[in-house]
């Protein structure tokens, strides 16, 4: 059991907790009591305070919740319980498609029964305290039972699918694994306002009046091909609001938080809307989706690489307290996930970059083709509202953000 690969993964385990710990630390400690002088023409002392308490109450929170379930994950890791949890299984199925599904379930079952107390907590007290939360328990637990649903039938349909791929065709796999998620993310974009979102929230067109008109005029004036416009009742469970982009070709439509309605003028609005065209204008969308199906065209090809590698998958399986010369297949995916960490860091660290610079671009879109300084009145009521951290370390930022910090993005929209 205590081979190389266990020292790997427990070292990758460990690393990870601590990485994000520092970071945390340093975002924490960065708050200052007093008020900045560059925040104070758009927060008042009262929000400040009340945003400084916001913060330090999710950052304790998450502080413990990260916590725990490290301990959970190394406790279980050491001690043996995957093999444990292996060896209760597989006297009871066959097949090693089902072996696997039944193990992932449960492990899925497990860490989301824990889990479950704590988001109680987070929405019905925390966000509660703060003002934010307008989720009922009825609708906290029908939202816990239909995405249960959703798990077992589209996470366990393509889970089995892909399964099935590797136990056939064994190391050839890959490329039609490649090809497999190709395809479900692209049907998940195109039916994802008009199948998934309709479960969890109501959509209705815009009504006609002074916002449609001022958005229809807008999108001709840039060419932007506008097909719908939508609102949500985002209401229903969180006063935050949002607005996004969904699905493309004929398929795109443009959906806006009924929150972010109720508290925005129209030339906010349609500024907001602006930056959005914007990200599609400079095809940021696109190029986001080609990046990301090239990392699991090369994930995907390591990964077959790894599990049909005579010694590491032994070395592997062995780390995980299963003796014997016998590589299992989903003791391996798990420990192959861990492996890939630290590359998903790296990864993740550079689409923030990428995104980041994004921002900025489409930003300047907005100001370039409609009202920049309704733009930055919509960011700065937003980040009011929102109680967010004006002022995040650098560090912090560089590793998490896919947003800019707003003082920045106004800088930026003023150069
Ligand atoms: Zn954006």
């Amino acid at each position: 059991m205590y081979n190389t690969y266990f020292i790997i993964i427990l070292s990758i385990l460990v690393f990870g907790f601590l990485l994000e710990r520092i970071l945390d630390h340093l975002n924490f400690h960065r708050w200052k009591s007093d008020l900045l002088e560059k925040l104070a023409s758009f927060y008042s002392k009262e929000e400040y305070k009340k945003a400084y308490q916001y913060n330090k109450t999710k950052d304790r929170f998450s502080l413990l919740t990260d916590s725990l379930s490290f301990i959970i994950m190394i406790l279980f890791f050491v001690l043996g319980g995957f093999a444990w949890l292996n060896g209760i299984l597989e006297p009871g199925i066959d097949s090693e498609i089902l072996l696997a599904l039944a193990f992932f379930g449960i492990l899925f079952i497990a860490s989301d029964l824990i889990s479950i107390p704590f988001s109680i907590y987070n929405t019905f007290v925390i966000e509660e305290k703060f003002g934010f939360n307008k989720t009922t328990p009825r609708i906290f637990v029908f939202d816990k039972l239909k995405s249960y649903l959703l798990t077992i039938v589209i996470g366990g349909g393509i889970s089995y699918v892909l399964l099935w791929l590797i136990s056939e065709l064994r190391e050839d796999f890959w490329l039609y694994a490649f090809l497999v998620v190709l395809a479900f993310s692209i049907l998940m974009n195109f039916f994802y306002t008009t199948l998934i979102l309709p479960l969890f929230n109501k959509l209705k067109p815009l009504e006609e009046g002074e916002l449609k008109s001022a958005i229809e005029d807008f999108a001709s004036k840039v060419k932007f091909p506008l097909t719908k416009v939508f609102v949500i009742d985002g209401s229903k469970r969180s006063s935050k609001a949002n607005a996004f982009f969904s699905g493309f070709g004929r398929k795109k439509k443009i959906v806006l938080y009924d929150t972010l309605i109720e508290k925005h003028t129209t030339e906010e609005l349609v500024a907001v809307l602006a930056h959005e065209v914007g990200h599609f204008k400079k095809k940021h969308i696109i190029k986001n989706m080609v990046v990301s199906f090239l990392q699991t065209f090369v994930m995907l090809y390591i990964l077959s690489l790894l599990l049909f590698h005579e010694t590491i998958s032994v070395g592997l399986t062995n780390a995980f307290g299963l003796e014997g010369t016998n590589a299992v297949l989903h003791i391996n995916l798990i420990a192959i996930a861990i492996l890939f960490e630290p590359v998903n860091l790296i990864l993740g660290l550079f689409g923030n970059i990428v995104s980041r610079k994004y921002e900025f671009q489409a930003d300047r879109f907005a100001v370039e083709n409609s009202n920049g300084e309704a733009l930055a009145s919509a960011l700065k009521k937003m980040s009011a509202h929102h109680l967010s951290n004006l002022d995040p370390h650098p560090a912090y930022v560089f590793f998490y953000y896919s947003h800019p910090p707003l003082i920045q993005r106004l800088e930026e929209m003023n150069s």
